[in-house]
């Protein structure tokens, strides 16, 4: 009776700890869930990307000599049970699988009919998983704190980790360098973004997707790294020729450039091609060697021990109730334009769900400033826009998005933002060049063509006046408010009322986000 070894595919990496050094030590197995395939109508290129991905790792396992399965199953679980009958194991060791509801049937299951045969290993820390702190670890953190702040929780990990320390202290005096990072890149051209090659793999797998029907997206420009090597050529590539100024222009957006000069290795890192520690020393080496500037490096750097571990500590510590959270008590229906771009006249939507549709990517102010500002100022359902990010986006997993969408777009939870990230069209103006070419006028507060990110700005704080109107943050903008006449205070609710009832919504995708 040997052990199997199940790799999920959002751990794609020998040395994340559930493959024995001993190729002899019982088969890995890989599982290609039916049901999570059909839980949400995801993007082409996310499904090619996790099972082109997972294929791979299988054929380098089995090039070392490891006794590797892949099972297509209805659910994990029942590939697990399928494959420790057929191949008479007796035990099944994993990481804890990182999303909550495939965790809990886990969980169950490892507590009940397969008690004392699944052995959970931790995901974080030092010994197992893709993160720097386990789920205990994180979860300590909440105890007995009254606010959860990134802030506090980024330095701890600073000092904890050592990284961009001096003598105990932040290096250059700072702990964030964000405000030096808002700079708009008009005039500038970002640097080419080559792909990396299709492999066989791939292509099989793309023949495979190409007739599965009921799927967001094209398959067309698929450039996503699928094994480590291309994940660490991926990472390079970004320090050589977009490091430098990653910093400055990270909030930046171009219509003719999708990428600007952002890492792109956020889904190496959640499938586990790539470890969360060793993209840290690289950006540290990089930083050593004057290849990027302290600025950039910081950003990075908090992106990774701050963001991505913060907010996968949030969503287990707020799970389940994360899922149903509407502070903001928003109900309109996620309008059709987000599933096809052709469907809004509005620029800076239509570019920034075009490269979507394209890419399964758009970049994070994409997502919070132009995706999810929208969503919030006309009210849309918070599950609705979960369940978009979700689906949408090749890096996007519940851990990671939920959170995002939840608390800093949306402000339908509150664990940790004590505001929400509201803007008209002047933020997007400045940042991008989308307005030249808009046909509203972001100049412009009120009449048939003035923009909408503007009238819904306004409506949007108003509406929520009892709310906001005492944050010293938001204290300003109720000054403005008062002080515009009534005339173009009933004009911009009049506008505004008009645009959100004009929302069609009409897409008929199934989801059952527990299933798989
Ligand atoms: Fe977006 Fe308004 Fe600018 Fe058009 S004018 S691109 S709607 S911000």
């Amino acid at each position: 009776m040997s052990t199997l070894h199940f790799v999920g595919p959002w751990d794609l990496n020998r040395r994340i700890g559930v493959i024995p050094d001993d190729p002899n030590a019982g088969p890995i197995l890989f599982v290609e869930s039916r049901e999570k395939s059909k839980a949400l109508p995801f993007h082409k290129q996310k499904l090619l990307l996790v099972l082109s991905a997972m294929h791979h790792f299988a054929q380098e396992l089995r090039d070392e000599g490891y006794t590797v399965l892949i099972e297509n199953a209805p659910t994990y679980l029942e590939g697990i049970k399928r494959s420790m009958e057929n191949m008479k194991c007796e035990k099944c060791v994993l990481i804890e699988p990182r999303e909550w509801s495939i965790w809990r049937k886990f969980d169950q299951a490892a507590k009940g009919e397969l008690r004392g045969k699944l052995k959970l290993l931790p995901d974080g820390g030092l010994e197992s998983g893709n993160f720097l702190i386990s789920r205990e670890e994180a979860a300590e953190w909440f105890k007995g704190r009254s606010s959860f702040r990134l802030h506090h929780f980024y330095q701890q990990m600073r000092k904890s980790t050592g990284y961009l320390m001096q003598d105990g202290k932040p290096l250059g005096g700072k702990w964030s360098y964000d405000s030096d990072n808002r700079k708009h890149a008009k005039g500038i051209t970002p640097p080419d973004v080559p792909a990396p090659p299709l492999t066989n793999i791939t292509k099989e797998q793309k023949s495979r997707i190409s007739s599965w029907d009921g799927y967001f997206g094209t398959l067309e420009h698929f450039r996503w790294p699928v094994t480590r090597q291309q994940a660490l050529s991926e990472l390079e590539s970004f320090i050589e020729s977009r490091a430098q100024s990653f910093g400055p222009y990270q909030d930046a957006m171009l219509k003719e450039h999708h990428f600007m000069w952002h890492t792109l290795v956020s889904s190496s890192l959640n499938l586990g091609l790539l470890h969360p520690r060793e993209v840290c020393d690289r950006i540290i080496s990089a930083f050593e060697q004057d290849l990027m500037t302290l600025e950039s490096a910081e950003g990075l750097i908090r992106q990774v021990i701050g963001w991505r571990e913060f907010v996968r500590a949030v969503y287990w510590h707020r799970m389940p109730s994360l899922r149903t959270a509407n502070h903001l008590g928003a109900t309109v229906s996620l309008p059709d334009f987000y599933w096809d771009s052709r469907k809004t006249d509005m620029m800076c939507l239509k570019q920034s769900v075009s490269n979507v549709e394209t890419n399964g990517y758009a970049h994070h102010i994409q997502r919070l400033m132009v995706l999810g500002n929208y969503a919030m100022l006309c009210g849309i359902n918070p599950q609705e826009v979960s369940h978009w990010f979700w689906a949408a986006f090749v890096d996007a997993f519940e851990w990671v998005e939920l959170p995002n969408v939840a608390s800093m777009a949306l402000f339908s939870d509150t664990t940790f933002a004590t505001k929400p990230y509201a803007a008209s069209g002047n933020y997007i103006n400045k940042m991008s060049d989308y307005c030249k070419s808009c046909i509203f006028n972001v100049k412009k507060r009120v009449g048939s063509d003035a923009c909408p990110f503007n009238y819904l700005y306004w409506n949007f704080l108003q509406t929520h006046r009892n709310k906001f109107e005492t944050h010293p943050r938001m204290a300003r903008n109720y000054n403005t408010w008062d002080k515009k006449s009534d005339d173009e205070k009933l004009e911009i609710v009049k506008l505004a009322t008009k645009h959100i009832e004009s929302i069609v919504s009409e897409s008929s995708w199934s989801f059952d986000i527990d299933a798989g």
